[in-house]
């Protein structure tokens, strides 16, 4: 079982103290007896411990940094959600095919905002701008926020926010089953609350540092039970040896685990594994013994955004996946959206 995260070492920018928030994480964690440093800025965090890369990697990724998020323009989120919400940055897990070892480059640790009035406020004027159409927020674009949100209650407080509007929406995805203290929130079926799920040799082999299959079912049936709106997001889906019986068992214990109540609104998105060359190699430097198959002349090459190229399964391979994934779930969930392949 994974244990809730403790980061190692703690940064806070000083503008973050100007918050209630801020102070509160800083008394907290030295409570705890975790060292707090100073910074000027997270950009001036280098000398994290460590001789190597390699280590200074792993370092980084236990690592917070209590910050001030200044950027509150928000990215479009698609296909998922109208925009991103930036709660936090960074995930303490060790998944061989994090999108985050690519996008979140030479800063792996994870950042925290307090200002979250203005980040509610900016929020606001999103919504305002799309009333009366639901203005969708995605929550999970740049970490896994559950992961942390046992520390922080984020995440706790974005949700009851959201439940009090009109027009909002929130989302997020987690591969974390610390979930109990999110229960009692008071979301008003305005948040949907998803798992990352996969088949379990996948979750053993290449999530390291996450909830393993099992826990991250039982918490499904907890927040479900606790009234949201319940998804799951297949991903990746992963081609292996035994793929279809090790997919066909998960939503075997899927069904079996989750009550009607859960199963009554209830989403699935299917994302394929996909790789670009520039993600294949810092993979490769950052878990060089995963076992993970990264070999492009067995892909299909797409353009993929920002012009790099990606690697995705063949158009036989593709419509396999989703013959067989597509007809577990209407056995086993003929109630069940499917909301996108891709
Ligand atoms: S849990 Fe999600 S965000 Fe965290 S390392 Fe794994 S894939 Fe990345």
């Amino acid at each position: 079982m994974v244990k809730p995260f403790i980061p190692q070492l703690v940064y806070v920018e000083p503008g973050a103290l100007d918050y209630p928030l801020g102070k509160e994480l800083v008394t907290k964690f030295e409570d705890m007896g975790v060292e707090v440093r100073e910074t000027t800025s997270h950009n001036q965090i280098r000398n994290l411990p460590g001789d190597t890369d390699f280590q200074r990697y792993r370092i980084a990724k236990s690592t917070l940094v209590i910050g001030v998020r200044k950027t509150l323009k928000f990215d479009t989120s698609k296909p998922s959600a109208e925009y991103a919400i930036p709660f936090v940055t960074g995930c303490m897990g060790h998944c061989h095919y994090c999108y985050l070892q690519t996008t979140m480059g030479s800063k792996p640790y994870i950042r925290t905002y307090v200002n979250l009035d203005d980040i509610f406020e900016a929020a606001e004027n999103y919504m305002k701008e799309r009333a009366p159409d639901p203005t969708r927020f995605e929550a999970s674009c740049t970490s896994d926020v559950v992961g942390v949100d046992h520390l922080t209650h984020t995440l706790k407080k974005a949700i009851e926010f959201f439940g009090q509007t009109e027009y909002g929406k929130l989302r997020f995805v987690t591969k974390f089953a610390h979930v109990d203290h999110l229960l009692d929130a008071k979301h008003n079926g305005r948040t949907r609350f998803r798992f990352s799920m996969n088949d379990d040799y996948i979750i053993k082999t290449f999530e390291p540092g996450t909830s393993r299959q099992n826990e991250r079912i039982e918490a499904a049936g907890k927040v479900a039970e606790a009234g949201y709106p319940l998804g799951f997001i297949i991903a990746p889906i992963y081609l292996h040896d035994g793929w279809k019986q090790g997919y066909k068992e998960m939503f075997e214990k899927l069904e079996s685990e989750l009550s009607n109540t859960a199963k009554k609104d209830l989403t699935f998105e299917m994302i394929q594994h996909r790789f670009t060359k520039p993600a294949k190699r810092v993979i490769e430097k950052n878990y060089p013994m995963t076992k993970l198959e990264l070999d492009e002349s067995k892909r299909k090459w797409k353009w993929g955004r920002y012009g790099i190229g990606k690697y995705v399964y063949t158009d036989e391979e593709q419509e396999d996946i989703k013959d067989t994934l597509g007809s577990y779930i209407s056995t086993f969930f003929p109630q069940a959206k499917i909301e996108y392949f891709t």
